[in-house]
């Protein structure tokens, strides 16, 4: 069905502003206002072909009920207007899963499912359109290998992402899999500590408690360890990780020790660094005055973006076009906080340069479409040049 779709996504998420923009050098010019555009930005290979598969699933099956799980990706614009197509999700008040039968359709997002809920899905009869992303795909490889040779998964990801639940569920694939998931440095240190010297095993499960495997014991599951990532973590500082337990792995087992101890494999996702990439390349090579960030709140890649140009200057995360309320007032996440949707929106008032040259930054994450990205082009462009906001998008 891809054809007969495609003219349908291009309608909803193409943006003829954005595609000149790129042919304009990755340059918008208004008035006193430049923008600047990563050169990466936006849907990513899994994001495009996970919304074209529930296009094509909607097409392909339009007498019965159509599921998602849950949010196909982090955007809500993108999950509402699967909403209108009729597509339901299993996470909204009132819909059940274990009610789901052979007539129903069920739509798997691109970060995946856990183990046990596409055992569950598959032995209810359901048919799955599976859009895990090849990507996603290739980390659980990595983990049930490890698993397999008596490794324990250190996955650096966020636990409660939809993603790393279902990575970490990859590695009790096998009798003796494990895994732990570490948010960030400080955690990491944490379990290089014990890997060098031991420690309070009940202290440690408690720091732990909800992100390691049942029954997860620090002594005996830390001695053997292989790293893994959540796809869209800091890129930086993933690696970072791997080295600080190889480096503690060392220092616990001496050099010669090393192979039979630990195993490390890069697996951030190609979009995921060259979105990274590009928005450090952005920021060394244009002088700016402050950064938009476009993606949902709850959008790890996102997030990551926002952390990266927030080092170098103001930076506003913003989840939509109407979060650019007017010249004197923006609606965004504060960079660092809890990845969440709910209370954590801010309001800055005078975030926009009054007077004088105006030069803006821009990009946006792996689940945000084009039409929105041009949207919030056209609006920073009337804000900047004296306009009210009208809400159009496309
Ligand atoms: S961010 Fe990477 S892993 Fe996730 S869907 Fe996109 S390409 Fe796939």
């Amino acid at each position: 069905m891809k054809e007969a779709v495609a003219g349908e996504l291009a309608e909803a998420y193409d943006s003829r502003l954005v595609d000149q923009v790129r042919v304009d050098d990755y340059r918008y010019v208004s008035g006193r206002l430049v923008i600047h555009l990563a050169r990466e930005f936006g849907f990513c290979y899994g994001v495009d072909r996970a919304v074209d598969y529930a296009y094509q699933a909607r097409r392909r099956f339009p007498g019965r009920n159509v599921f998602l799980t849950g949010e196909i990706i982090h955007n809500p614009h993108v999950n509402d207007r699967l909403r209108a197509e009729g597509i339901r999700f299993l996470s909204d008040p009132g819909e059940r899963a274990d009610t789901l039968g052979a007539d129903d359709v069920v739509i798997l997002p691109a970060f995946g499912v856990t183990v046990g809920d596409m055992a569950q899905l598959s032995s209810q009869g359901c048919t799955l359109v599976d859009t895990t992303c090849g990507s996603v795909l290739n980390v659980w490889k990595n983990v049930i290998r490890y698993a397999r040779e008596g490794f324990t998964s250190v996955i650096h990801g966020k636990v409660k992402h939809e993603e790393t639940r279902a990575t970490a569920s990859q590695a009790l694939k096998h009798p003796n899999g494990r895994y732990l998931v570490v948010l960030d440095r400080a955690e990491a240190s944490i379990v290089c500590d014990y890997i060098r010297h031991g420690g309070d095993r009940d202290a440690f499960m408690a720091r732990f408690a909800g992100a390691a495997s049942p029954g997860f014991d620090p002594e005996r599951d830390l001695v053997r360890v292989g790293c893994a990532n959540q796809t869209t973590m800091l890129m930086t500082e993933s690696l970072e990780i791997g080295e600080m337990v190889g480096a503690a792995i060392r220092d616990r087992y001496g050099a010669e020790g090393l192979e039979e101890h630990f195993r490390a494999f890069d697996t951030i996702c190609s979009a995921t660094q060259e979105r990274q990439d590009a928005v450090i390349a952005l920021l060394d090579d244009h002088l700016l005055d402050l950064m938009v960030v476009v993606g949902g709140y709850n959008s790890s890649n996102t997030c990551n973006l926002a952390r990266i140009c927030a080092e170098r200057l103001p930076t506003f995360h913003i989840a939509e076009p109407g979060c650019l309320v007017s010249p004197g007032e923006i609606r965004h996440r504060p960079v660092g906080a809890p990845s969440t949707t709910v209370g954590i929106e801010t309001t800055t008032r005078n975030w926009l340069p009054g007077t004088g040259p105006l030069r803006v930054g821009l990009t946006a994450g792996a689940s945000t479409p084009n039409n929105i990205v041009g949207e919030v082009i056209r609006r920073i462009g009337m804000f900047a040049n004296g306009a009210a906001a009208s809400s159009e998008i496309g």
